[in-house]
């Protein structure tokens, strides 16, 4: 299929439908077009709603300036002032555009939104009621006249002279190969998720979507695109076994953290790390305590957890028999992922989510705004639509030469067996050695040494993907991820070894440069493809501040 079209939009989660509409209100005449590898109803990270917009400043009740404070803390320092200005700046109209869609946002007596307080500094957390979220922006989308091509995963950005003009995929289901020229792309399509293992050892239980394997990072890096925060390898202590959230809507809500002990953790505001290093010293397993709360209390935590993100948490309580009212929580660390949303990496961009190639914008997880999370998803969806629909009122669109397309086909469909061969091993297989590699060798505790150990297994797995039995289209696009994911494994190894300090407490310690060193290292990592070398050159960048 070879298509055309004024803004392409890769992913269809957050950031890519807002932006999607957005085009269309921009310039009703423009040819927009959503590429998404899932369903565009549930696909991303919201699959159904989320009870909280995350980061919304209040004319008249806070400030972008208390929430740069705020965000400054959370991220040791690692945010440039422009992007998150921006984002809370136009956080309190982004509120008012959902809520014109019919979006809840509940009030108090005094008719005021109900706001809760996870940040160092000011309520910047709205609560939002929202089961039907996702189904909201499809049809919001679809009314806009907006294309959209499910079950496509995009596996390759054209780009020539520093411009990116189309990208290459296919479709997982079919295989009917896809070829899209563009005047202007944005790269919406998260993090990545399937990182580390979970402990669970299930490859697809993970706490982020896991549809997203970082194949944005990796399109936009060989394309020749810019990124920084590889270092910075987070998880989480979420539910035992479930990776769900539920920090924010219990501990909010009068909820304490336990350890093993039965004793009381104290919470520097809401901060993983103190849990984390609970656990690491041995004083775990750790709890969170629902039953000193009143019943309703209990009800409203309740409703909250078994409706609007994941309902089958229900049925995850009711299975093994547990009532919050007399039952604790355990609480277990989730795997390790890289993101711009709860995270610090991503693809670099300024306020205007321009990235370093021209007509190629990124917004949402897959963007480094950092701890951005729906609130930056969606304004900057909103900021990206108005650029690229200005930078493709003056751009031409350029054809897609037939031996490229020749090209990408042989490569991708070469991969696929017809029949079973002897000594092959399943994707399935592979995607586990790779990610349990990965929770060896990329994720914190970490030092020089046992980086090098990842270096020295990377290329080896990329060599050896010649030995995966592929079956159909679908198990072609799993291949395809592992290879996203080995991209990542090998940007987050050398930004980690580039930055000798440690930093944003355990996600990026190194048992070699135990300190944090602000007077030499608070500085970007940024990773660019190394044409001659292939592999990932490193550059030091200085933060941009106000002023800058
Ligand atoms: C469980 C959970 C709870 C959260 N709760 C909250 C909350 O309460 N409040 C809050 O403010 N934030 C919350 N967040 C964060 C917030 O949801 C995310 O930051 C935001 O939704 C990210 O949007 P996105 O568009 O960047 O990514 P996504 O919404 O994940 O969308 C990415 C899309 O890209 C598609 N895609 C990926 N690769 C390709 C490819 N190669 N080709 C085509 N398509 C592709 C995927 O299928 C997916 O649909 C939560 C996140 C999670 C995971």
């Amino acid at each position: 299929m070879n298509l055309e079209t004024d803004i392409l939009i890769i992913g269809g989660g957050s950031a890519g439908s807002l932006a999607a509409i957005v085009a269309k209100e921009q310039n009703p005449d423009a040819k927009v077009l959503v590429i998404e590898k899932g369903e565009i109803h549930r696909s991303g990270s919201i699959a159904m709603g989320m009870d909280a917009l995350n980061i919304v400043v209040q004319p008249g009740l806070s400030t972008p300036e208390l929430y740069l404070n705020s965000a400054r803390i959370a991220t040791d320092g690692v945010l440039d002032y422009k992007p998150s200005y921006v984002m809370a700046e136009r956080s309190y109209s982004i509120l008012k555009r959902l809520e014109g869609w019919g979006i809840r946002f509940p009030k108090d007596e005094q008719d005021k939104y109900i706001s809760l307080q996870v940040h160092a500094k000011g309520k910047f957390l709205l609560e939002m009621d929202s089961p039907d979220l996702k189904l909201v922006l499809a049809e919001k989308l679809k009314e806009a006249g907006v294309q959209v091509l499910n079950r496509t995963i995009i596996t390759k950005l054209l780009e020539s002279n520093g411009k990116v003009h189309g990208a290459l995929g296919f479709n997982l289901r079919t295989g009917e190969f896809v070829a899209c020229s563009a005047k202007a792309i944005i790269l919406a399509n998260g993090g990545c998720a399937r990182f580390s293992l979970p402990n669970s050892g299930y490859l697809y239980g993970t706490f982020d979507y896991p549809g997203n394997a970082g194949d944005g990072y990796s399109l936009a890096y060989r394309a020749g695109a810019q990124l920084t925060g590889f270092e910075y390898t987070s998880c989480s202590p979420l539910i035992k076994d479930l990776n769900c959230p539920l920090l924010y809507i219990t501990l909010t809500r009068g909820a304490k953290v336990i350890n093993a002990f039965g004793e009381e953790i104290k919470l520097e505001y809401l901060s993983t790390q103190t849990m984390l290093k609970e656990l690491r010293e041995g004083r775990g397993p750790i709890f969170i305590k629902l039953s000193h709360l009143p019943e309703e209390r209990i009800q409203e935590i309740e409703r909250i957890l078994f409706t609007t993100e994941r309902p089958i948490q229900k049925r995850f309580w009711e299975n093994r028999g547990i009532d919050f009212r007399e039952e604790l929580i355990e609480l277990g660390i989730t795997e390790y992922q890289l993101c711009g949303g709860h995270g610090l990496t991503g693809i670099v961009v300024n306020e205007k989510t321009e990235t370093t190639l021209k007509g190629l914008f990124a917004a949402g997880d897959v963007a480094c705004v950092p701890l951005q999370h729906l609130t930056g998803a969606f304004v900057f969806g909103e900021i990206a639509a108005e650029n690229a629909v200005a930078y493709a009122s003056k751009a031409q669109i350029k054809e897609i030469d037939k031996a490229t397309i020749e090209a990408e086909k042989e490569q991708l469909f070469s991969i696929l067996n017809d029949k079973e061969s002897d000594g092959k091993i399943s994707v399935k297989e592979f995607e586990y050695k790779v990610r349990r590699t990965i929770s060896d060798y990329v994720v914190p505790p970490k030092n020089e040494r046992k980086l090098l150990q990842a270096l020295w297994w990377i290329p080896r797995f990329r060599k050896e993907m010649k030995n995966i039995q592929v079956n159909d289209y679908h198990e072609l696009s799993r291949f395809k991820e592992i290879q996203f994911i080995l991209d990542c494994a090998e940007l987050s190894t050398h930004a980690s070894i580039e930055r000798k300090e440690s930093r944003w407490g355990w996600f990026h310690y190194r048992t070699d440069y135990p300190e944090k060193d602000d007077k030499n290292w608070l500085i970007h990592v940024v990773l660019e493809y190394g044409k001659k070398s292939g592999e990932p050159i490193t550059t030091l960048v200085p933060i941009k501040t106000k002023g800058d």
